[in-house]
Formats: C-alpha cells, structure tokens, sequence
C-alpha cells in the first residue's frame, strides 16, 4: 500500500509528537524531514556537498536537536542546491510500501504535493517559544526571539517557503492538549484512508 501522510508546520508546534503518534496508530514509516537539514548544517563543509553525499546514518549523530542546530539548518535549508539534492530522498521515503509520514516545512507543496493526506499543525510564536523553553531553559526572551528569527528564515525564503498546501487541514494546537491535536490528525488520515478505498488499521 502506497500512502502518504504529509504534516507541515513552524519549530515546536507539536508536529513531531503528532507525526510519530500518528505513525503509531497506522503502522506507518516516519521521517522527521527537519533532520535532514540538521544533519547537512551540522556536518560543516560545503552544505551542497554535504547535502549530496546524506545518508540515512547520517541523521542518528546525536548533536541534531539543540537550538543551534535548529538554527544553522534554517540557514542551509534556504540554499536550492541543498533542497534539490535532498528531494529523491523524502520522494523515495514517502512512496514506500506500507505508509508514511513525513514532517517538516514544504512536504504538502514541494516534495509530496499529491500526499493523501496533507495537515498544517501551527500555533502562536509566543506559545511555540514557550514550549520551546520549557525544554531547553535559558533565557525566555531570547528563545522567542529564536523562534521568530526561525519562522522569518523558513517563511521568507524563496525556494519552498514554509506554508500551508491550499488542501490542507490546519491544526492550530495553541490551545489544545496534545491527545486531542492527535485525535483530530488521526481522524483526518481516517477519513483520507477511506477515500482511496483503504480500511485503517485497527486500534
Ligand atoms: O523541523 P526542524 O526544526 O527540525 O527543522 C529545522 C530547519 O530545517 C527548519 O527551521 C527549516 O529551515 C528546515 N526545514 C526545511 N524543510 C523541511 C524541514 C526542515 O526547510 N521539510
């Protein structure tokens, strides 16, 4: 069975723990599409080249979750070279047999614009840099700073700027719990499941 799930949204709106909550339920492959930026900023060098010699063992390193990786891969995510080289990668994930679910910044515009299901998970700078901080600490005013930086960065750039698909469903979890941010996100792979004639999994 070839289905893809596509789920687009800014830094720490929740889609990570959706995508992989959603993964769950379905029995569908992940990729977190954010650590193959992550990875090319963190491996140094020339980003293009970087970019082109990625590898599925490069995204375990284990320094791919801080702030400032976050940071140096907004940069090379705005360089076309590095988002060509990385399409085939995600294309290829996203058809593979059994489902997938791929999460990041262009995957319902750019690198999968025929997903069969396609979500938007937002919410507030202000709430995003909160949760942001209640995971890393330091000083409140400047992750909130980093965080708008980060959406200006991603939003602004030319090639595959961050938005919505216009067939999107947007989820804005600012003032949702987590379990019922997943519960709208599973209702909406449910629903697109039946339309190409597929039963979900049990639960
Ligand atoms: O989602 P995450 O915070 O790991 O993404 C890090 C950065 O990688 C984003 O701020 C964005 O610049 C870039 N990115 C992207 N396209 C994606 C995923 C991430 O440009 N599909």
């Amino acid at each position: 069975m070839i289905f893809t799930v596509a789920i687009d949204g800014p830094a720490a709106a929740g889609k990570g723990t959706i995508s992989r909550a959603v993964a769950a339920r379905f029995g569908f492959a992940h990729l977190d599409t954010g650590l193959l930026y992550r990875a090319v900023g963190a491996m140094g060098g020339d980003p293009v080249d970087a970019a082109r010699r990625l590898t599925a063992a490069d995204l375990l390193r284990d320094d791919l979750r801080t702030l400032e990786a976050g940071a140096a891969a907004s940069r090379v995510a705005v360089l076309p070279e590095v988002r060509a080289a990385l399409v085939d990668f995600q294309r290829r994930f996203a058809r593979r047999d059994g489902g997938a679910v791929l999460d990041g910044r262009d995957i319902g515009t750019v690198i999968c614009p025929a997903a069969e299901a396609k979500l938007y998970v937002t919410a507030s700078p202000e709430i995003r840099a909160h949760r942001r901080w209640l995971e890393v600490g330091g000083d409140a005013a400047e992750v909130l700073a980093q965080v708008r930086e980060r959406d200006a960065r991603d939003i602004g750039r030319a090639d595959a700027p961050l938005r919505a698909a216009v067939d999107a469903v947007v989820i804005d979890t600012s003032a949702m719990e987590i379990v019922e941010a997943v519960k709208a996100a599973c209702t909406v792979v449910v629903v697109a499941l039946e339309r190409q004639g597929l039963a979900p999994k049990p639960e």
